[in-house]
């Protein structure tokens, strides 16, 4: 048998996708030496508590493969976690599963749930790593924008795109990049939407703990009959301010997690061990994370209160460790351009917001990570008032 030479050698799974925004940005933010404000990851330690608990584990000697869908007691602490805030309880046996981080779970998840031929809804601005799972798929992307006012979710929009071809709807809240946080009424809207189809929802709430002003963040578990159709993922990087570690988690109901469980035990198979054992010892008290809105509401009070003296127009910022604003009074380049020049020109690096979009969007919109030391945050201000 011959064979003739394949030009080019692979053809790509994934011919659109380039290097991720966030791996960009950061890289000229360090070689500009600016204020990295794009990137969402923070500037800042986590509690020193939570590193002693997983360096005991090592010196433990629990560093050897943990089960499957995780060490028994982080799953327990998931599960009793989640009973508290939500009112839901899981089987910590057969409906938690920890992961390596959110993205991780998202994207065995959906390999898990959707079939070639499927379409998946999502609502746009999403987070980047939705489409390429869903085209690894092999399934279709579905694209409804939010509200261009409120950036809240348009029910009417997304009702009318729903098909029988629909298998997965992916929503996001607090929602990376807008800030918007769902409402329990919003929430009611939805399941009733979902009540007459079959359509599964994948709901991703790794900024849970980031709301502000008194909002609750409405999970998906917290209504039974979504969180008999949802897989719920979070991610402990975020709550934790560990985002190195990778290590999240999803809870869903037992049917759904036994089909997560297939694509998960051959893709990373198990989640490291001694970081398990100390995020189950850490989450014995829930301070750290019930402390979080009001933490990262002062930085988000603080970074818009200097931002009100520039040229940036800001938007909402409900939730999540991000701030959205306008810069067309300041320019008139397109998203991903005005990002570079402020890196060149301002010294301060953000994240254009096309990056979340399939096409261009209609406003000159940038987001800025607030999740820095407030020396950080007032260096990235003084440099933007200077404009
Ligand atoms: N979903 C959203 C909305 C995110 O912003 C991120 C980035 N942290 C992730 C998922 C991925 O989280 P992880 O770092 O845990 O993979
Ligand atoms: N989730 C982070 C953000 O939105 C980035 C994570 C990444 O670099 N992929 O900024």
């Amino acid at each position: 048998m011959s064979f003739e030479p394949r030009t080019p050698l692979v053809s790509s799974r994934l011919p659109q996708v380039g290097t991720t925004i966030f791996t960009v940005m950061s890289a000229l933010a360090q070689q500009h030496q600016a204020v990295n404000l794009g990137q969402g990851f923070p500037d800042f330690e986590g509690d020193p508590a939570l590193i002693d608990a997983v360096t005991q584990a090592m010196r433990d000697g629990l560093n050897q493969y943990p089960p499957m869908a995780g060490v028994p007691a982080l799953r327990e602490a998931i599960v009793g976690k989640i009973e508290r805030l939500h009112g839901h309880r899981y089987d910590p046996a057969s409906e938690v599963t920890i992961t390596a981080g959110a993205t991780q779970a998202l994207l065995t998840a959906v390999l898990a749930l959707v079939q070639p031929g499927d379409d998946v809804v999502v609502l746009e601005p999403c987070y980047d790593s939705y489409e390429p799972a869903i085209a690894l798929a092999g399934a279709r992307t579905v694209r409804v924008p939010l509200n261009p006012q409120t950036l809240h979710v348009d029910l009417d929009r997304l009702a009318a795109a729903l098909t029988p071809r629909t298998r997965l709807l992916i929503i996001n809240t607090p929602h990376n990049p807008s800030g918007m946080v769902w409402t329990a009424q919003e929430r009611d809207q939805l399941r009733d939407l979902l009540r007459p189809t079959d359509i599964l929802v994948l709901s991703d709430e790794v900024y849970e703990h980031m709301v502000y002003d008194g909002r609750p963040h409405v999970s998906v578990s917290g209504d039974p009959e979504l969180a008999a159709r949802s897989m719920v993922v979070s991610s402990f990087g975020k709550t934790f301010h560990v985002t190195g570690w990778k290590v999240g988690y999803v809870a869903a109901p037992a049917s759904l997690m036994a089909e997560f469980r297939k694509v998960h035990q051959f893709n990373v198979f198990t989640v490291n061990t001694p970081m398990q054992h100390g995020l189950a010892r850490y989450l014995a008290n829930p301070a750290p994370y019930l402390d979080l809105p009001a933490f990262y509401q002062r930085k988000r009070d603080l970074f818009r209160a200097g931002l009100a003296s520039t040229r940036f127009e800001l938007l909402p910022c409900e939730g999540t460790y991000f701030q959205c604003v306008d810069y067309s009074a300041i320019s008139d380049l397109d998203d991903a351009s005005f990002c570079r020049w402020l890196i060149e020109h301002a010294g301060v690096a953000a994240i254009p917001l096309s990056a979340f979009h399939a096409e261009a969007p209609q406003r000159q919109l940038v987001r800025f990570c607030f999740a820095k030391r407030e020396e950080t945050l007032q260096a990235a201000l003084s440099r933007l008032q200077a404009l």
